[in-house]
């Protein structure tokens, strides 16, 4: 246990360096202005625009496919029992090692949404969600007088993990409600600033868990609103900008889920996360809908129908090039392709 204090303690270092997320005001850590330099030295321009570096990896062993399909996987509860909205720590513990032996990497939502996928050649991006922030997603434990992160829930696995694998990076998004995400109370704060800290992301999930079908406009602004409020009187600046529906409740006129106002306070969603029952599309497809995005459930039955699936229809796979700013994708999968979504990347295909 003194060890898995140690590595956390190492991971906190190291992600407070790596932290992808741009959003959260972490003002103590402001690099001060440097003095305006005297000298200011102008680069010569090279005379013609040069072509971008392709790095030399074997497309025809690699088959990269960045125009396949992802994962984002839903995980509820991970604890003692299995069920459909629930698995034991142990099955949450082989479903990452499954992942990353089948060559899976994860990475973030925003992450995904921006086309920035940066994982190594030949792998595939899956991303990891958990609702309602249930206590075995992420809790403390007392051993020998202090506080420790259980290994045995979810964010313990996960720091394991990226402890054992280096491009296993941590990566999840918590929808959380209040008001008392992961349940407990006295640990709150701490627990959603070392999330955000160690490179996991918060989203929305209503501040109550309201069904979003069921409840009026105005209710539902208020409750998108007020979650809002609560994440970012602990998280000052952060921005919380995705939102997976309480029961997968959609209501008909759902204009307000991606954008709203309740007494000053502002929302915007980026995307909305179902309930089912798919992988979703690549962020380079023109069909790609971000605010319907499907999501995997991640129970025995599922998961695993899913991997197979993949294996037996491995050109249906988002496979990567090993560069986030190439696009790879093979010529005759090439027709979906959403140009406005490269972005300033190069598109390759082959
Ligand atoms: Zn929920």
């Amino acid at each position: 246990m003194r060890k898995l204090l140690i590595i956390i303690s190492c991971i906190t270092l190291l992600a407070t360096t790596l932290t992808g997320c741009g959003t959260y005001d972490k003002t103590e850590k402001k690099i001060p202005d440097s003095p305006p330099s005297q000298k200011v030295e102008v680069s010569p321009v090279p005379e013609e625009p040069s072509e971008p570096e392709i790095p030399e990896i074997d497309l025809e062993i690699i088959r990269p496919n960045e125009l396949g399909k992802v994962m984002v996987l839903m995980y509820h509860e991970v604890g003692q029992k299995e069920d459909t909205w629930a698995r034991t720590a142990d099955n949450f513990r082989k479903d990452m090692e499954t992942l990353y032996a089948m060559n899976y990497r994860p990475v973030n939502l925003n992450d995904f949404l921006d086309g920035n996928i940066n994982i190594p050649a030949g792998t595939t991006p899956f991303i990891l969600t958990f609702d309602d922030g249930t206590a075995g997603q992420f809790r403390f434990i007392e051993e020998e007088g202090s506080m420790t992160i259980d290994p045995n829930c979810a964010v313990g696995i996960l720091l394991a993990m990226s402890e054992k694998y280096s491009d296993f990076k941590p990566a999840g998004t918590f929808y959380i409600f209040y008001p008392l995400p992961f349940r407990q109370k006295n640990h709150i704060e701490e627990k959603l600033k070392l999330l955000v800290d160690w490179g996991f992301e918060i989203g929305n999930h209503t501040y109550g868990h309201e069904n979003l079908g069921k409840v009026s406009p105005a209710e539902a602004i208020r409750s998108l609103a007020r979650h809002v409020n609560a994440t970012n009187a602990i998280l000052q600046g952060y921005q919380v900008n995705t939102l997976a529906l309480p029961y997968g409740a959609r209501p008909k006129d759902d204009s307000y889920l991606i954008k709203g106002e309740w007494e000053t306070i502002k929302y915007e969603n980026r995307a909305i996360l179902l309930v089912g029952a798919n992988p979703a599309l690549s962020p380079f497809d023109t069909r790609f809908d971000p605010f319907r995005l499907p999501r995997v459930r991640a129970d025995e039955t599922e998961l695993s129908r899913w991997l197979d699936y993949f294996e037996k229809n491995p050109d249906q796979r988002y496979v990567s090039d090993g560069d986030p700013d190439i696009i790879t994708v093979p010529e005759h999968n090439s027709n979906n392709i959403n140009q406005s979504a490269l972005d300033g990347k190069t598109l390759r295909t082959y």
